[in-house]
């Protein structure tokens, strides 16, 4: 028949179609996924950076400890040689003046203790809130590496479908007219969107507007190109024939 090559031109037009947008939703796909994997490091980031600041809030206050034990040690020193020279003195009023010393001393001893059980609770607080982050970490960790894993794989996984599809493209393009695939190629850039719509049971299958009858019984011929009067997309009907493969 003569005009059965448009109706295969329709066909193989329709298939680069499906193509392109298989093609499309793979590549969209691919694109998400260097982002998915940013965001799963970037949440280990924050733990460990969690536990960077905790750690260094641990180290200041052992840090304030340790200068607060050697105040209480420089203390003790002092302590000792104010008794020595008390067991020395002849007058009372420097013996008073020695246990006045001393007692400041004590009263001095018991803030830094104070303080220094303060700094013990805060340090033992740390320490468990570390416990607990680095816990956490370790199975951020662990997720991570699985999920990135995964990902990796669907990349690999995409990139192997986005070639065989570009080669099953690149063996049936040449068989669509010239004329047919730039003008089918010019509408996907202006209108990101099928250049083919099928028709079935009189509607255009894009826009679902019934078929003009007259424009139905053209596109039934294959002899010429008919567009949807609506949408204005090619109209590749169903055939009357039901031995007629379709689409
Ligand atoms: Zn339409």
């Amino acid at each position: 028949m003569a005009n059965e090559s448009l109706r295969q031109q329709l066909a193989l037009l329709y298939k680069l179609q499906e193509h392109d947008r298989e093609l499309l939703s793979f590549h969209q796909r691919l694109q998400t996924i260097p982002r998915n994997i940013a965001q799963l490091e970037a949440s280990v980031t924050k733990y460990k950076d969690e536990i960077k600041a905790k750690s260094d809030e641990l180290a200041e206050v052992e840090k304030a400890q340790r200068s607060k034990n050697a105040e209480l040690e420089m203390n003790a020193v002092q302590r000792e040689k104010y008794k020595e020279e008390q067991r020395e003195v002849t007058s009372n009023e420097a013996y008073t003046a020695l246990e006045n010393q001393i007692e400041y001393l004590d009263e001095k001893d018991f803030e830094t203790e104070e303080e220094i059980l303060e700094l013990m609770e805060k340090g033992e607080q740390l320490k468990s809130e570390l416990t607990e982050l680095e816990a956490e970490v370790v199975r951020e960790d662990a997720k991570t590496t699985e999920k990135t894993t995964e990902f990796r794989a669907e990349q690999k996984n995409l990139q192997t479908e986005i070639n065989e599809k570009l080669e099953q493209r690149n063996t049936f393009l040449p068989k669509i007219d010239k004329k047919l695939s730039t003008q089918y190629h010019r509408w996907m850039e202006r209108h990101k969107t099928d250049f083919v719509a099928l028709g079935k049971n009189g509607t255009c299958g894009s826009c679902r507007l019934t078929i003009q009858p007259q424009n139905l019984k053209e596109a039934e011929k294959y002899e010429k190109l008919v567009y949807c009067s609506n949408c204005k997309r090619v109209l590749y009907v169903e055939p009357s024939d039901p031995n007629t493969p379709f689409p």
